[in-house]
């Protein structure tokens, strides 16, 4: 069911044509991998930034975020960012060009699933034969190339900074201020949406591979001992999705099948897969064209233990628009190695829990005057020590200050003794859906793209959701006619105050409006005529159906909010 291969070059084309996004700096010739978005693109990006936040912000209570797309180079070696985030590319020694190696691959060896480790890749790139596929030139052997855009922060070159590549760090480093936000409580969540950088090698199919693109991530922080379980489970556990799990065969599965059938690991990342899917449909993804696919081991990021990705099926294959992580405590415990500062959260027990132990003790006395001025360090390694270690030996090695120690079963007990714990302290993992903004807008726009023929001409109709388009209403005289123009443009403005998207304008045939509206996706158009300036209607048009219906001018608000809303048809 995927669209021909040309539809990228005619959704791109209508695209630019009607102010949806073109490449970036066109003047000077352009840049690959940057576009703007136009107005209709402004818009329709909001719109989809809008229901995200509609979904993550006010349905699941997370908290928003802003923070800077710039951070110093300890934030992104603690990450793990600067050793491990690169692709491994290989360059033309004759014409200079430079191909990501997985790309080349695929091209020659089409079945072969491209390998993640500099020495197979070039292995596998000598076995296929692979030659600069501009120029026929020699290939460099393949080598890792870091994505993250490098800058100085202030003046000189002593305070590398980088672009962030995706917008989840903040919500790390701002854990601490975070769970006190929420009151010391687990599971919570904090949301971004921004900027992502990210030097690609090959930058193509427009906005759908880009070098700066639009990111909305959420971080669910939970206590990894309950994230078997999630709160809202049954709200999804019903929704069946088309699942490529990365063992075991393809299928349609529930959400409940596949966590109990182990298909996904626990009920956190199938909630948020169930909340993707529910939000790429309404968005206008349609969802047969929407599949899960579970990340092979070699494909995940660093940072992840498993990873979902929502694919789209576009003309030119099914490509990843969301990636729904399971991060574990990766980047907290990083980030806490690096920074010495406490990452961690209490779980607090109902009643305090009372523990006996054995445990190692000292016998301080002795310790002194042996060991001297090591004595104390002597002390804390025995303290650290598991009594099963000790018991029965008459020595035990231990290492004080960098030292090893050997200490006599005279400077030690064994000895039992009660703890009252109020609780546990441990280090959250997260749980993150995260959006491609931008491969999203072109999903829904290739989804609601369809071409006709009307009167020998190629027509263009974008099936966009009433919710989510640009334009929702246009209001048109049907000539230009002052007295026309004068009732339309007083409808244009009670609509627009009704908090409706609209749109207006007199030149043209009513019929070439129509299309330009039918090709921006506008759902509904008012068209105001003589008959108006008699009996007060004006005419109602269908843009799926181009059925029409007259309704009085009393009614066009109400009726366009149900039109809008679905609750309304015109038959
Ligand atoms: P990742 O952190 O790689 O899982 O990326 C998160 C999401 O960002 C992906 O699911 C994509 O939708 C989107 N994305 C990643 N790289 C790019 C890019 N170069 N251009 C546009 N979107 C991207």
């Amino acid at each position: 069911m995927p669209e021909p291969p040309d539809t990228l070059s005619k959704v791109l084309a209508l695209a630019k044509r009607r102010g949806f996004f073109w490449p970036s700096c066109e003047i000077y010739g352009g840049v690959a991998g940057f576009y703007d978005y136009g107005p209709l693109g402004a818009q329709l990006k909001a719109s989809v930034e809008g229901l995200w936040r509609s979904y993550y912000v006010a349905g699941e209570g997370f908290a928003e975020l802003s923070a800077p797309a710039i951070s110093p180079e300890a934030v992104f070696r603690a990450s793990g960012h600067l050793e491990k985030f690169s692709d491994l590319m290989a360059e033309c020694g004759k014409c200079g060009e430079a191909f990501r190696a997985d790309h080349l691959l695929r091209e020659l060896a089409p079945g072969e699933e491209p390998p993640a480790s500099v020495e197979t890749m070039a292995a596998a790139l000598r076995r296929a034969g692979a030659r600069c596929p501009k120029c026929g030139g020699d290939l460099s052997e393949p080598f890792a190339f870091n994505l993250m855009f490098r800058t100085n922060i202030g003046p000189g070159t002593r305070r590398p900074g980088y672009l962030r590549p995706e917008t989840a760090q903040a919500m790390f480093l701002d854990f601490g201020l975070l769970y006190r936000h929420f009151r010391e409580k687990l599971p919570f969540g904090a949301v971004q949406i921004g900027r992502g950088f990210r030097n690609e090698i090959a930058p193509r199919q427009g906005i759908i591979r880009l070098r700066e693109f639009n990111m909305a991530e959420a971080e669910v922080f939970v206590d990894p001992e309950r994230k078997a379980r999630h709160p809202r489970f049954s709200e999804v556990a019903g929704m069946r999705l088309r699942l490529v799990p990365g063992e075991g065969p393809e299928g349609d599965l529930s959400l409940g099948e596949a966590v109990s059938r182990g298909t996904m690991a626990h009920e956190s990342i199938a909630y948020f897969v169930g909340l993707t899917a529910r939000f790429l449909v309404e968005a206008g993804v349609d969802p047969a064209r929407l599949r899960f696919r579970q990340h092979a081991q070699d494909e995940m990021a660093h940072y992840a233990a498993d990873c979902w990705d929502a694919e789209t099926l576009l003309s030119f294959g099914w490509t990843e628009v969301v990636g729904v992580a399971d991060r574990t405590c990766y980047d907290l415990e990083a980030h806490m190695r690096a920074s010495g500062q406490d990452l961690r959260a209490f779980a607090r027990y109902e009643t305090p829990v009372t523990v006996e132990r054995t445990v190692v003790a000292p016998v301080h006395a002795v310790l002194g005057p042996r060991f001297k001025k090591d004595a104390r360090a002597v002390a804390r390694a025995l303290e650290a020590l598991e009594a099963g270690a000790v018991e029965g030996r008459d020595s035990v090695e231990v290492e004080a200050d960098g030292r090893k120690l050997k200490v006599e079963k005279d400077c030690f007990t064994v000895k039992k003794t009660t703890e009252t714990s109020s609780g546990r302290w441990f280090t959250p993992h997260v749980i993150e859906p995260s959006y491609g903004i931008d491969r999203i807008i072109y999903s829904v726009l290739e989804h609601a793209y369809s071409e006709t023929k009307k009167e020998g001409e190629d027509y263009f109709v974008l099936r966009l959701r009433p919710m989510m388009a640009p334009i929702q209403v246009a209001v048109f005289p049907l000539l230009n006619k002052d007295e026309l123009v004068a009732v339309a443009d007083d409808i244009n403005r009670r609509l627009g105050e009704a908090g409706f998207r609209t749109h207006s304008e007199a030149a043209d045939s009513i019929g070439r409006r129509y299309a330009r509206m039918d090709e921006v996706g506008a759902p509904f158009c008012v068209t105001v005529d003589f008959d108006t300036l008699k009996d007060g209607t004006v005419t109602v048009r269908d843009r799926d159906t181009t059925r029409q219906v007259r309704l009085a001018l009393a009614e066009v608000a109400g009726a366009v909010g149900e039109l809008i809303e679905g609750t309304r048809r015109i038959d």
